[in-house]
C-alpha cells in the first residue's frame, strides 16, 4: 500500500483529500504545519507528498527545496493562487506537479496515481540486478556483499569476502599466497602472506562441510590455493 503525506494547514481540506485517497487504498498521514510536515517528509519513507504552499512555519517553497536536497519522492504542490503556481514552476524547485485550489478530489487521486506509476517505472528502470557469483551451493552477492552457503547466510569480514570472491571468480586457477596477498591486501598493510593462510582457514570454516576435506578451496601443496568448480 502506497504511503502518502499531506502537508496542509486547512484541516477540512486535508481530511477531504485523506478520505478520497483512503477510498483508493492509499495510507495517508496528515501534518498541519510546515515544520512537522518537513520533519515527517525527511524522517519517514513516503511514496508521494501533497504539499500546500502557504503554511504556518516553514512554507511550501522551502519544504519542497529541502525535501529535494534529500529525496526523490514525487511532490505534488497545491495552492489557492494561480499566480503562486506560476511562481513555483518558475523557481524550478523540483516539484513534480501543481494543482490550483479548489480541485476535485477525483482529479487529485488521478494525479497521485499517475505520478506513483511514473515514479515506479523510473525506479525500476534504474534498478540493476545484483552482481552474483554462484558456484555449487555458494552464492556470493557482490553488490550486497552477502554470502549464502546452501541458502544459509554466513558472515564474512571484508578481507574474507574479498578473498573468497576473488578465488570464486577465477576458478581452476592456482594462486600462490604471495599473489593472493598482493591481490587482496594493500601493499602497505601490516601482515604477511601467513595472513592468507589464516583467512583461508576462516573461509573454509564457513563454507566447507568438512574442513579437513575441502570441496571448494583446495590447497595445492607447495604452491597455493585453487577454487574448484
Ligand atoms: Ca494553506
Amino acid at each position: 500500500m502506497s504511503k502518502i503525506l499531506i502537508v496542509e494547514d486547512e484541516e477540512a481540506i486535508a481530511e477531504l483529500e485523506k478520505d478520497y485517497l483512503e477510498l483508493n487504498d492509499f495510507e495517508v498521514t496528515i501534518e498541519n504545519s510546515g515544520d512537522t510536515g518537513l520533519a515527517a517528509a525527511l524522517s519517514e519513507n513516503f511514496d508521494l507528498i501533497i504539499l500546500d504552499l502557504m503554511l504556518p512555519g516553514i512554507d511550501g517553497f522551502e519544504i519542497c527545496k529541502r525535501i529535494r536536497e534529500d529525496r526523490n519522492v514525487p511532490i505534488l504542490m497545491v495552492s489557492a493562487k494561480k499566480d503562486d503556481i506560476d511562481k513555483i514552476r518558475g523557481l524550478g524547485l523540483g516539484a513534480d506537479d501543481y494543482l490550483t485550489k479548489p480541485f476535485s478530489p477525483s482529479e487529485l487521486v488521478a494525479r497521485v496515481k499517475a505520478h506513483l506509476a511514473r515514479y515506479e517505472r523510473l525506479v525500476k528502470s534504474h534498478t540493476k540486478e545484483n552482481d552474483v557469483v554462484e558456484i555449487r551451493g555458494i552464492r556470493i552477492d557482490k553488490t550486497a556483499r552477502r554470502v549464502f552457503v546452501n541458502g544459509e547466510e554466513k558472515q564474512f569480514t571484508t578481507k574474507e569476502f574479498d578473498l573468497l570472491t576473488f578465488l570464486a571468480e577465477n576458478p581452476n586457477h592456482v594462486y600462490t599466497k604471495a599473489e593472493l596477498f598482493r591481490e587482496i591486501w594493500d601493499m602497505d598493510s601490516i601482515g604477511d602472506i601467513a595472513t592468507v593462510t589464516v583467512h583461508i582457514k576462516k573461509i573454509r570454516e564457513k563454507i566447507e562441510t568438512d574442513t579437513s576435506k575441502p570441496q571448494y578451496i583446495e590447497t595445492i601443496w607447495g604452491v597455493g590455493y585453487r577454487f574448484k568448480v
